[in-house]
C-alpha cells in the first residue's frame, strides 16, 4: 500500500520535502494556510509600483549546495544570475569611497594579500583575527570572540554577517557567524559567488517547484489550514483542519514545515526560538541607471544593500527593527534620497519619489542569538511519524534559504530511512 506524506506548509523548507518525497514516487500532499506557496521568500502584484516585486531581496550563494540541488532538481538553476567570479562592488558613504572585493576561486585566500582585491585600509593580518571565530565556543556571541570595531568589521565583517544573520553582529552567535564563515569565505571565491532571483522569487524557486509536483501528481492544497495535530501515544492519528479531519493510515507520515510560532501552538511541549529580527525592503519603480550593478554592498547608509532589477531598485535593510514604526513616506524618501545619491537618478514625478513600495516582515526570521540557538529543536521527534522541518530548526545554519532546504531535504531522509 501506498503511503501518504503530508507536508504542512508550503514554504521552501515544505517545498523541498515534497519536491524529494515525489521524485521517489511517494503520494505526496502539502496543505499551505495561505493563498500562495513561497512563505517568507515569494512574489507578489503590488498595486502601488503596478508590477510583481519580491517581499523581500533574497541574496544566494554559489556555496549554498542544497539550494542549487532543489534548483537543479526542479529545472530552474538557470533562472539564477550572478557574476562568474565572487566581486561585490561596495560604496562607503561617509567617505564616498568605491571598491570591488574580489575572492579569489581557491580555499587559499591570496585575496586578502592583494590591496586590489581586499578591504581597502585593511592588512592582511587583519583577516587572520577572523580565524577565532571557526573555533568559537557554544554559546558565546561575535563581539566574546572578535573586536567589533576597525575598518575591517565595518566594511566586510559587518555587513556579512548583519546579512547572513539578520542580528547585529556583535550579539549574534559566534557558532552561526562560524557556519557563514566556514561555507564562504573559508570555502573560497567559489562558493562566494552571488546568485539573485532576477525574475523574482516566485519564478525561480516557487513556481517551478509547483509546476515539478503538479507533473509528478502531488497534491498542493492552499488556503489549507492545519487547525490541531491529534496525537495519540507514539503517533500522530488525524490531522484536523477546522471543516475537515484526515486520519493518518499507519504508514503515513507528516512533515511539520511552519514557522517557529505556529509550531509551539501546534505541538505541545516544543521548545521553539520565540524572538526575532525584521527586514525592511523598500522597492522603487525606475530603471537602474547603465552600469548599476546587480547587488551593490552599502556601508554607513540606512540602504545596506542596493538590488537593481529590469525597472525597479530595491533596497534591504537587515535587523530592520529600528524602522518597524518609521511613518512609511518618511522612511520611502529617506532611503530614496540615498538610492539617488548612489545611482545619480532623479524622479521626475510630483513627490520626487518614483512608485515605490515598503515592504517590512516583523518576523523575517528568528534572532540568531546564543540563547535562541539553544532553542532550535532537531528534525525528529517524540512521535514516529512527525517530523519538524523550517529554518528555525537545528540545521547549524542561521535562518536562510539554505537552511530551510537543508531542514526539508534532513525530513525527508529521515522518513526515507525508516
Ligand atoms: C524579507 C526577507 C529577506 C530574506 N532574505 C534572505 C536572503 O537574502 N537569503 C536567504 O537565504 N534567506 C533570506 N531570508 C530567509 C528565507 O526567506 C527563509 O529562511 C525561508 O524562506 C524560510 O522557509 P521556511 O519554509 O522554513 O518557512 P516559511 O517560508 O515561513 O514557510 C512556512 C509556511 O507554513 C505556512 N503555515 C503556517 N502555519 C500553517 C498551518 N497551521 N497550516 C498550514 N500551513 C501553515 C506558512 O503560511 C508558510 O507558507 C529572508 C527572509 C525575509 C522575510
Amino acid at each position: 500500500m501506498t503511503r501518504t506524506i503530508h507536508i504542512i506548509g508550503g514554504g521552501l523548507a515544505g517545498l523541498s520535502a515534497a519536491v524529494k518525497f515525489t521524485a521517489h514516487g511517494d503520494d505526496v500532499v502539502v496543505h499551505e494556510a495561505t493563498g500562495f506557496a513561497g512563505g517568507r521568500c515569494r512574489s507578489y502584484h503590488d498595486a502601488a509600483v503596478g508590477m510583481v516585486i519580491d517581499n523581500g531581496n533574497h541574496l544566494l550563494l554559489s556555496g549554498n549546495r542544497a539550494a542549487l540541488g532543489y534548483l537543479r532538481e526542479i529545472g530552474a538553476e538557470g533562472h539564477l544570475i550572478g557574476p562568474a567570479n565572487a566581486e561585490f562592488p561596495f560604496v562607503d558613504f561617509a567617505s564616498g569611497e568605491h571598491w570591488t572585493l574580489r575572492f579569489n576561486d581557491g580555499r587559499v585566500p591570496f585575496w586578502i594579500f592583494d590591496p586590489a582585491r581586499r578591504v581597502p585600509g585593511t592588512r592582511a593580518l587583519d583577516y587572520l583575527a577572523l580565524a577565532r571565530l571557526l573555533w568559537a565556543a557554544p554559546g558565546t556571541t561575535v563581539g566574546d570572540v572578535i573586536a567589533c570595531k576597525g575598518t575591517l568589521y565595518y566594511r566586510l565583517v559587518e555587513p556579512l554577517l548583519l546579512a547572513a544573520l539578520n542580528i547585529d553582529p556583535p550579539r549574534g552567535s559566534a557558532t552561526l557567524a562560524a557556519a557563514v564563515i566556514r561555507e564562504t569565505l573559508a570555502a573560497g571565491g567559489r562558493a562566494c559567488r552571488p546568485l539573485i532571483a532576477r525574475d523574482g522569487l516566485s519564478a525561480t524557486l516557487i513556481e517551478p517547484a509547483l509546476a515539478f509536483l503538479q507533473q509528478r501528481g502531488a497534491t498542493v492544497r492552499l488556503g489549507h489550514q492545519l487547525h490541531t495535530i491529534r496525537f495519540g501515544t507514539r503517533r500522530v492519528d488525524a490531522l484536523d483542519f477546522g471543516g475537515e479531519t484526515i486520519a493518518l493510515a499507519n504508514e503515513d507520515e507528516v512533515i511539520l514545515a511552519v514557522p517557529p510560532y505556529a509550531a509551539a501552538t501546534l505541538v505541545r511541549g516544543l521548545d521553539v526560538p520565540n524572538e526575532f529580527r525584521a527586514i525592511v525592503n523598500a522597492h522603487f519603480r525606475i530603471d537602474p541607471p547603465a552600469g548599476q550593478p546587480p547587488i551593490l554592498g552599502v556601508i554607513n547608509g540606512t540602504v545596506e544593500w542596493l538590488f537593481a532589477f529590469p525597472g525597479r531598485l530595491s533596497v534591504t535593510v537587515s535587523a530592520g527593527d529600528r524602522l518597524i514604526d518609521t511613518p512609511r513616506e518618511e522612511l520611502a524618501k529617506a532611503i530614496w534620497a540615498e538610492v539617488a545619491n548612489l545611482t545619480g537618478l532623479r524622479a521626475e514625478t510630483p513627490t520626487g519619489l518614483p512608485p515605490w513600495q515598503i515592504v517590512r516582515e516583523r518576523r523575517a526570521t528568528f534572532a540568531a542569538t546564543p540563547a535562541q540557538e539553544a532553542k532550535r529543536p532537531g528534525a525528529e521527534t517524540a512521535w514516529r511519524n512527525l517530523v519538524l522541518a523550517g529554518d528555525w530548526t537545528d540545521t547549524g545554519l542561521p535562518a536562510t534559504i539554505e537552511g530551510a532546504i537543508r531542514s526539508g531535504n534532513r525530513a525527508a531522509e529521515i522518513i526515507a530511512s525508516r
